[in-house]
């Protein structure tokens, strides 16, 4: 059994047997007021589960409610065939307030990134110098990327980046002292090439299920920004059109 939120739990099938009702999950449904609690099983597809999680999304906000009762417990989901980044999304779905939900779906996938580059530690940091600078590739400094800059808008200018410095974030102790997505999921050239080391976005259905394509933006250009900036561009209203949006970089926070 796994805790959904304060007031419901979610059921693993295999544990399921038979004693209350259930409701088969159908993405072309549609679904009365209330019904008992729903099965669905994802079938481990990363996008059949990103169409289940839409639906479900929409599900939740027309107010459509599932639960059956069982020895005290309110069982909302009963669910074969999933991971992590699933049993995150339910539980995200479940929550009403949309800087928590946004916050709550941040932190997971920030945790699931920093294990990752914690694991494999590819940047390989000896003396204060990554891998890619050691080896005279795509870089030359200390503290390897860490360094904030601006895009310049001078028409002949020989380098297309200007006011480049050590980001503000870097700690005394050389860690970075906020949680910033889009530096988590940036890998180098060299460590793509060389390292065969290389994160996407599109591996967590939790991010395809819930942001935008605008939010994905968002996510991934924010560089050299706080975790709390980042909240609030997400959070932001924005009806310019995708690609004006695109072109005049109005993901960037400013
Ligand atoms: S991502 Fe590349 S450039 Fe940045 S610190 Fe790691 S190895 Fe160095
Ligand atoms: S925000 Fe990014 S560039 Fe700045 S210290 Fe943290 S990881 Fe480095």
């Amino acid at each position: 059994m796994i805790l959904l939120n304060n007031n419901f739990e979610i059921l693993d099938y295999n544990e399921y047997n038979n004693e209350f009702p259930i409701t088969i999950f159908n993405l072309e449904e549609n679904y009365s007021e209330y019904n008992p609690a729903l099965f669905i099983d994802f079938k481990n597809d990363i996008n059949y589960s990103i169409s289940c999680i839409k639906k479900l999304i929409c599900l939740e906000k027309k107010n459509i409610n599932f639960s059956s009762d069982y020895n005290n417990f309110h069982f909302k989901y009963v669910i074969k065939n999933y991971n992590d980044d699933i049993i995150k999304s339910l539980q995200a779905i479940n929550i009403k307030d949309t800087k928590e939900k946004y916050t709550f779906i941040y932190d997971y996938i920030f945790s699931c990134l920093d294990s990752i580059w914690k694991e494999k530690n590819p940047c390989n940091f000896c003396n204060n110098l990554c891998i890619a600078t050691r080896n005279k590739k795509y870089i030359q400094q200390d503290d390897g990327c860490c360094y904030s800059f601006e895009y310049t808008d001078k028409l002949f200018s020989k380098s297309f980046i200007t006011n480049k410095k050590k980001c503000k974030y870097l700690g005394i102790n050389k860690q970075c002292t906020t949680q910033n997505l889009s530096c988590k999921f940036f890998t180098c050239p060299y460590l793509k090439k060389y390292e065969n080391f290389d994160l996407k976005m599109s591996d967590y259905p939790i991010i395809e299920s819930f942001f935008s394509k605008k939010q994905k933006l968002i996510l991934k250009y924010n560089f050299f920004h706080s975790k709390d900036e980042i909240i609030s561009k997400l959070l932001e209203k924005d009806s310019t059109p995708f690609l004006f949006y695109y072109y005049k970089s109005k993901y960037r926070i400013k």
